[in-house]
């Protein structure tokens, strides 16, 4: 039997920090949020991470029996190190486990922010019971996460690859991953609206015409609005976006061929506007591969699984001890 406690999660992103108390069997027991206002700098924002997983702790009424982090990436995951200057400016090289650790006295699991997630729904979601599920989250980027048995796949090094960068169209727009036509580059909240805004500039749509403020200002969402009106460069725009998305998933089927690909994001918020159209170009695929019984599933956990995912890796770590 499992020593009695309670598993704490942390989900740090370039915007908030979540902390939530988990259960053993990865209920969400209470969260909190707060603003992580990285320009304040690393020192302010651990100082906000450590009251907040003191409240939640607090309210817990039982023992921590261990940690984990789920941040936005890159991480040094050996030195417990955050490493992103790109969404957490000044966080350079910032140790993040050590304080913890000393502060609260237990374990510190440190993930990539993608694999925590996928953990999560992996232990408490639409994965639950599958051996190999993937996940893919569609918004600001395109996010990708490998778990099998439920053990995040890792590459060389430990690196967490990058599986939202996969070349989808050799002519499309550029990337700062150094390609062009990435799978990021079409399909992510940014990507989508770029191209929104090239169809407002060339007088295409009179729906995103009108959409915002400012044709800088159109957004992803406009676009999806506007395909629920009938506006038809808007619904040639979801059609092209559900096609790009389409071929990323056939790429993840042949490749990895996973029980079920859990798909979750801003982007994927509009899934029933695409649905049909994504599958239909995977039928295409089902010609040397069974990918008909890859169940695609929107997230169950939603924006908890990256607090689920993280109490997860804490859970995994005293396992990993015993
Ligand atoms: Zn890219």
């Amino acid at each position: 039997m499992a020593e009695q406690g309670v598993l704490v999660g942390i989900d740090l992103g370039g915007t908030n920090v979540r902390a939530g108390v988990v259960s053993q069997s990865g209920e969400l027991l209470h969260w909190e949020e707060q603003p992580i206002e990285a320009q304040r700098g690393p020192e302010s924002g651990l100082a906000t991470i450590a009251v907040l997983v003191e409240n939640v702790v607090e309210q817990a009424h039982q023992p921590v029996l261990s940690l984990g982090i789920g941040s936005t990436g890159p991480l040094d995951r050996e030195r417990g190190c955050i490493q992103n200057p790109y969404t957490l400016p000044g966080w350079e090289d910032v140790d993040i486990v050590t304080p913890l650790r000393e502060r609260f006295n237990v374990p510190v699991a440190l993930e990539n922010d993608a694999d925590a997630a996928a953990l999560g729904e992996a232990w408490a979601g639409a994965g639950r019971g599958a051996a190999s599920i993937v996940m893919l989250t569609i918004g600001t980027g395109v996010g990708f996460a490998w778990i099998r048995n439920g053990e995040i796949h890792r590459g060389v090094g430990g690196e967490h690859p990058e599986g939202g960068h996969i070349l989808i169209d050799p002519a499309g727009p550029e990337c700062y991953c150094g390609a062009r036509g990435c799978l990021e580059s079409l399909v992510a909240g940014p990507a989508i609206a770029r191209f929104a805004q090239q169809a407002a500039s060339g007088k295409r749509s009179p729906f995103l015409e009108s959409a915002a403020e400012a044709i800088e200002a159109i957004e992803a969402r406009h676009v999806f609005e506007g395909a629920r009106q009938g506006d038809p460069a808007c619904l040639e725009l979801v059609d092209q976006t559900a096609v790009h998305i389409a071929r990323g998933l056939a790429s993840i089927m042949m490749m990895i061929l996973p029980e079920v690909i859990v798909l979750t994001g801003g982007v994927l918020r509009s899934y029933g506007l695409m649905e049909e159209r994504i599958r239909t170009e995977l039928e295409r695929v089902d010609v040397i591969i069974p990918a008909r019984q890859v169940k695609l599933q929107l997230s169950q956990t939603g924006q908890q699984a990256g607090i689920l995912g993280a109490a997860r890796a804490a859970q995994l770590l005293l396992q990993e001890a015993l």
